[in-house]
């Protein structure tokens, strides 16, 4: 199970009026949403959305060339745009037409919009009203955004349905799910909340969260109460939800107290197991991921993917760094990849023999990849392309994190390590810190004592080779051993992780 992170910033480019709207101090407009699933057959067709954006005390809620978004293609989920059908826009002047202009695409799967400007000028308040039609099987793999019907419901993006219009100040707006249409005992929930929910802010941000409805599977059980972790799925589960939600909340917990510098009164779950591709993947947005995947293989024992599972979790907290698009992996996917070997073991959650498997799992996939000498830039132009160039970043992030732990303690004699500047940038961050290269980079230079700059350069963004990574760099418990990998009948140098003679179980989960 391979996962993705794709991130709130995304949207923030490609909107920027929407952006700019969070820094504006004016009255938010109000504005009202309902959801409707459409059926035909027991399956999920479509997706009926209506949006009351304004109120008649205030007909000038919207400027001069208003117009809406929506992705034609967004992280590989193709023609979103072009399955929105039936869109009318209406103020209180009557119909408004709106003249179409796609945006050139963009490559490597990110996304790029078709754009719906109104011929006249728009007054508030006004209803939009579109059809989105699921996402069918078939096509090329990538997060999964695309709303797809799924055991007699529907989940997905919003960045999967929503057509967005262009106000340059936030919203306050109610989403009510009408779920008349599906059968049986059918229940919705979102990132924002359980069924019905509030939201305030720019209204592109409602792109950012994850959405599923139907005849919803749920941890834990009974009537959504307030706080920790709640977990909801559709189709037909490959492994037993009820008890890998409960693990996954102990590991959310876990994760809370370690990282600490977060209030976080919820998390949310959401998982869809389908009987056709494209079968998705993993991928976080703030407070939530969702799991999507496909029928278990024939060698496959029924267990959920719970390395993943972690990664997912811990992108809360290890957050982003401030750098162009794809190009800031290193940090929020590598970090993450770091962490996601790590903290299991640290945590408990698995044994030392575990962990020694898991760091040479990581190592196997960092030393045949044959992205390996691939600039950050390059790596990012292929974009969804390519699987394994793609996690280029997650492992060699990675691996220059517990190198750098390893220097950073054999520099101050063991006085400091790499979380305490972690800890600090975190921090920085939640204060309101631009976090950039510049800053790591410094940050770094002042521990070592030595310019960093020039040796990120080389190994992060110009993709040279980290040819012998620390050998201590995953703690105490393990030291490297040089082997050979083979790769398509090619031999490929590296290092496996061995456990060091005479380290018992727990002696180092600690370091
Ligand atoms: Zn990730």
């Amino acid at each position: 199970m391979r996962s993705v992170r794709l991130l709130p910033p995304l949207a923030a480019c490609f909107f920027a009026f929407a952006g700019q709207a969070a820094l504006g101090q004016e009255a938010p407009i109000p504005a009202r949403l309902v959801l409707r699933p459409v059926a035909a057959a027991g399956e999920v067709t479509a997706l009926d959305v209506r949006m009351t954006i304004g109120q008649a005390s205030q007909p000038d809620c919207v400027g001069r060339d208003f117009s809406l978004a929506a992705p034609i293609v967004y992280a590989a989920v193709d023609g979103i745009a072009d399955r929105m059908q039936a869109i009318t826009l209406e103020d209180p002047a009557g119909p408004v037409k709106l003249a179409i202009r796609d945006d050139p695409p963009a490559p490597g799967g990110f996304p790029y919009f078709r754009h719906f400007t109104a011929d006249r000028l728009v007054e508030c308040p006004f209803t939009l009203r579109y059809t989105a039609v699921v996402q069918p099987p078939g096509g090329r793999n990538g997060p999964p955004f695309g709303i797809r019907a799924v055991g007699g419901g529907l989940a997905g993006a919003g960045s999967g349905f929503l057509l967005v219009p262009g106000l340059d100040r936030p919203v306050a707006a109610s989403i009510h799910w009408d779920l008349t249409g599906l059968e049986g005992n059918v229940s919705a929930a979102s990132t924002f909340g359980d069924g019905d929910f509030a939201f305030r802010g720019p209204i592109a941000g409602l792109m950012q969260g994850w959405y599923i409805a139907g005849p919803v599977g749920r941890f834990p059980q009974g009537e959504p109460r307030p706080g920790g972790l709640h977990a909801y799925w559709l189709g037909k589960p490959v492994f037993d939800a009820p008890r890998d939600m409960a693990w996954t909340a102990s590991a959310y917990a876990y994760l809370k107290q370690y990282f600490g510098y977060l209030e976080q009164p919820e998390y949310r779950v959401f998982m869809r197991f389908l009987e056709q591709a494209p079968f998705g993947g993993a991928t976080a947005l703030d407070n939530s991921f969702m799991l999507s995947r496909g029928p278990l293989k024939p060698d496959e024992p029924p267990l959920a993917p719970r390395s993943t599972l972690f990664h997912e979790m811990i992108h809360q907290w290890v957050g982003g760094i401030d750098a162009p698009q794809g190009v800031s992996s290193w940090f929020s996917e590598g970090l993450t990849t770091y962490y996601e070997y790590i903290l299991p073991f640290r945590g408990g959650f698995v044994g030392l023999e575990a962990y020694r498997d898991g760091v040479n799992k990581l190592a196997r996939d960092y030393f045949i990849n044959p992205a390996r000498g691939m600039s950050a830039a390059d790596i990012t132009r292929i974009g969804f392309g390519d699987d394994r160039i793609r996690h280029m970043p997650y492992q060699r992030g990675a691996f220059y994190f517990a190198d750098l732990d390893s220097r950073i303690r054999a520099r101050t004699r063991g006085k400091s390590k790499l979380e305490d500047l972690l800890f600090r940038l975190f921090r920085d961050r939640q204060s309101g810190r631009t976090i950039d290269h510049r800053y790591w980079t410094d940050a770094v230079s002042q521990i070592l004592g030595d310019d960093e700059g020039e040796r990120f350069e080389r190994i992060i963004l110009n993709g040279e080779d980290m040819a012998a990574p620390a050998s201590d760099g995953f703690g105490p418990c393990l030291e490297a051993i040089a082997t050979e990998f083979e790769t398509g009948g090619k031999p490929r140098p590296g290092y496996v992780w061995k456990i060091r003679d005479g380290i018992g179980p727990t002696d180092c989960q600690n370091w």
